[in-house]
């Protein structure tokens, strides 16, 4: 039987002793949507797919989203959401829990324990697990797609066989190390060093914000190797920080949202990594870094998807059943035109998410303009929709006993992480600069 078969049974299983509440009934409600499926898939494996990877149907997606509907009604219910909020810590019992689901390595190869389903299904884990707990899905992202997925493509076999399964079952924790405090949007500026000696490279300086970091056992690292290079000079390395002398986690980061994605500080003092943990080619480190961009945004784009539902699930039950002037305020014409735009600008966001990953899924084509677009439209309404959703619920909006100031400070996040907001403009103005550079002549 397939690991995809596996995964379907083992969430089936589970699903038949959790209890079904009410907010099963809007989970339902608002969470299928479905692209038109009058396109008939082109059934080839590209190389952003492990081989023989065949574009799931539309049939497997809406099974997949039930099946993680169940499991986050079962593992991460708003008592858990709300628990990592407050306490700013990570339930760590959730990683072999998303393992044992099979959700860690959708996009990976089945021989070391992925599903192999790829990027639209990545995109509907994404998205009902951010629906349920922002932070939670914001660390599961870091994980399966920045770690787990940049070995998946970049990795050799002997570096898949090594890493991949630990991180898919959920018993290792992985995270991806670009950003330094110097160089966020100017990325290519990085100042961490990797020195060649004998049988490896030895790691100097340090790295911020990163997602995963102080919990992470493997760690994909970026360092030049060419100082003199610039783009050309950087490399990507394979990390065991836990294993390896000079490094250490010099603080996590109080962030205003996102609170229990354990975010830190790295610092490398002559951290020795052999020379088989090179991950992709020497120097090469700025193709693995961008493509592994690309499809970052677009995986991380389904997080605001999951937010705008979150914010249309409190709202439209509170707006129902909160009266003012003896009537339900979701009666209200100013109300409703809040929650029309909130509904609106969610299935305009998913549409354009949906329409990227299937795009990748069934065709190979991973438009760089088109994933950056897909998380800047998304991440900036869904900052505006979880604005809207305080507004509705009035002075509860602006308590804590509501998940709405959550899910905002939450949504904001999307705004800056993986490149900010002006960074995807000038990445898609600079696709019609290249587009149109003829008339510029
Ligand atoms: C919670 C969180 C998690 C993160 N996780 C990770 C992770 O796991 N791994 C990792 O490597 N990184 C991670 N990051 C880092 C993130 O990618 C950077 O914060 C982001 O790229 C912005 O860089 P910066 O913070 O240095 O901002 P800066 O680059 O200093 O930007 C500051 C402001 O200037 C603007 N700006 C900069 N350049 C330009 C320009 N040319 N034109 C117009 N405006 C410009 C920016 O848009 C922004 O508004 C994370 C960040 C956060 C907050």
């Amino acid at each position: 039987m397939s690991n995809k078969s596996l995964l379907f049974r083992a969430l089936l299983r589970s699903a038949t002793t959790a209890t079904r509440s009410p907010s099963s009934i809007v989970h339902r409600q608002f969470g299928a949507f479905s692209i038109s499926s009058s396109i008939t898939p082109k059934r080839y494996a590209s190389s952003k797919h492990p081989k023989g990877f065949e574009p799931p149907s539309q049939s497997d997606l809406a099974e997949l989203r039930e099946r993680v509907q169940e499991f986050t009604r079962r593992e991460m219910t708003e008592e858990v959401a709300s628990n990592t909020d407050k306490t700013n810590n990570f339930p760590h019992e959730m990683w072999a829990k998303l393992g044992d689901a099979g959700l860690l390595g959708i996009t990976a190869d089945e021989e070391v324990g992925g599903l192999g389903m790829g990027y639209q299904a990545h995109c509907i884990v994404m998205e009902e697990l951010s629906r349920a707990s922002g932070s939670i899905a914001l660390s599961y992202a870091a994980h399966s797609q920045l770690c787990v997925n940049q070995l998946q493509l970049n990795g050799n076999d002997a570096q898949k066989q090594k890493y991949l399964p630990d991180l898919i079952a959920g018993t290792k924790v992985g995270a991806l190390a670009m950003s330094e405090s110097g160089s966020g949007s100017d990325v290519v500026s990085m100042r961490t060093r990797a020195t060649e000696v004998d049988g490896g490279y030895v790691l100097t300086g340090s790295k911020m914000w990163i997602t995963n970091g102080p919990d992470a056992d493997v760690i994909v690292v970026y360092a030049k190797t060419d100082p003199q290079g610039g783009s050309k000079g950087i490399t990507a390395f394979i990390v065991e920080p836990k294993s390896s002398p000079g490094f250490t986690c010099l603080r996590k980061l109080d962030k205003m949202g996102m609170r229990g994605s354990n975010t830190g500080e790295l610092v490398f003092d002559n951290v020795f990594v052999p020379k088989e943990n090179v991950l992709g080619q020497i120097n090469g480190g700025v193709r693995v870094l961008m493509e592994g961009l690309d499809l970052e945004r677009l995986v991380l784009s389904a997080g605001p998807l999951g937010l705008m539902q979150a914010a249309l699930d409190v709202a439209l039950p509170y707006a129902h059943s909160r009266k003012q002037f003896g009537t339900p305020i979701a009666h209200f014409q100013l109300l409703q035109g809040k929650l029309a735009d909130m509904y609106t600008k969610l299935q305009a966001s998913r549409a354009y998410t949906f329409t990227i990953a299937r795009t990748v899924d069934e065709h190979g084509i991973i438009r760089t303009q088109d994933c950056a677009g897909a998380i800047l439209y998304a991440a900036e309404r869904a900052t505006e929709c979880a604005l809207d959703c305080i507004q509705i619920l009035g002075g509860m909006g602006y308590t804590e006993e509501m998940p709405a100031s959550r899910i905002l400070r939450d949504a904001k996040l999307y705004e800056i992480g993986a490149g900010t907001s002006e960074v995807r403009r000038m990445v898609i103005g600079r696709a019609f600069n290249k587009e149109y550079a003829h008339l510029s002549n």
